[in-house]
């Protein structure tokens, strides 16, 4: 039988990298080797890709733009899909139809310059179409699946399905779509005026960086809010702002992000937050849950 290395480098060798580095990949700049990389640079092939893998009963797991990972040092065993080149974007009257590689603000820029007012809360998210949806981002009020009009989801038994924005519950950074990639989607926008939306972009940008630390590297929020309360307030309440590990601290500015300050490691992220749920338990009875996915051994 022809070894797995032998079978990717006949069909997908072009957008194949063995033990690629995933901290490039990732706004926290942490993480390990992943032993197999793929960066599929269109809609079929990252669908002939899942295919071919779930053919072999392989394990995979996909990245948008990485700004909900923490990826552990020591790397990671499965195969890694990156969804960074799947670029597309397209209007066609009030839709925009993207991939779901496209990353969330370039949507904002560009529904903005087609005047279609709908991502002006969510416009500062770094994050990709994908990644959004499965995470159901939100900012300000708003939430990525307020304008979503439909999307391609290719679940993990093969079915590659269209579905309409009312097939999918979806709530507090959460979705009912279950296992699976979504491969593009589709938003509905509003009419509105490029000057109107980009004042309002302009003061949600000011908010973020009057409110946030966006000089380090970082996930964003670390840990969901808890109970409608923020999660930055218990920890802060905790007395742990700007309590540091190693290259890692809890930021003086938004207690809620742990930043990346000098060259930190997974594990100096991952005792700072073992130690805020510790603490925020022990003196609010509070279970703090995480946001920031993990991934790797
Ligand atoms: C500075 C900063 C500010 C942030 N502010 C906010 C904020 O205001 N609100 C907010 O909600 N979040 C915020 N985030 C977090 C993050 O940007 C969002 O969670 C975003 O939706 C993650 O998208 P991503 O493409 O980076 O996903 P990744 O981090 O790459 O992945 C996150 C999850 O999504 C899954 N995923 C990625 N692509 C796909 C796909 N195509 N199909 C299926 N699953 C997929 C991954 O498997 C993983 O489970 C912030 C992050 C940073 C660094």
């Amino acid at each position: 039988m022809k070894s797995l290395e032998l079978l990717i480098k006949e069909k997908f060798n072009k957008i194949y990298s063995p033990s690629f580095c995933l901290k490039s990949r990732t706004s926290y700049k942490i993480g390990g080797d992943a032993k197999h990389f793929f960066e599929p640079v269109n809609r079929d092939q990252l669908v002939e890709l899942i295919y071919f893998l779930q053919s072999l009963s392989l394990e995979y797991f996909v990245i948008g733009n990485g700004t909900n990972l923490l990826i552990s040092d020591r790397g990671v065993d499965k195969i890694i899909i990156s969804t960074k080149k799947l670029n597309c974007i397209e209007k066609k009257g009030n839709f925009i139809y993207v991939d779901g590689g496209v990353s969330i603000p370039k949507i904002a820029s560009f529904a903005k310059r087609n005047n279609l007012s709908g991502f002006e809360g969510i416009s500062g998210i770094p994050g990709s179409v994908g990644g959004g949806i499965f995470m159901n981002c939100g900012a300000l009020g708003s939430s990525i699946s307020d304008h979503l009009y439909s999307l391609d989801f290719l679940d993990s038994k093969g079915s590659l399905v269209s579905l309409k924005r009312n097939d999918v519950n979806f709530s507090y950074r959460e979705t009912s779509l279950g296992e699976g990639t979504i491969i593009s989607a589709v938003f509905d926008f509003d009419e509105g005026s490029e000057e109107e939306i980009s004042k309002l972009m302009d003061q949600n940008r000011d908010w973020r960086l009057k409110n946030q630390p966006l000089n380090a590297p970082s996930c964003g929020s670390v840990f969901k809010k808890c109970k409608g309360e923020s999660a930055g307030a218990y920890i802060d309440k905790a007395g742990l702002k700007g309590y540091r590990k190693g290259g890692a601290i809890i930021s003086n500015i938004h207690a809620n992000f742990f930043l990346n300050i000098d060259n930190c490691s997974f594990d100096d992220i991952d005792y700072l937050i073992s130690l805020a749920k510790e603490k925020v338990y022990d003196r609010f009875g509070v279970e703090l849950e995480e946001e920031v996915i993990r991934i790797g051994k």
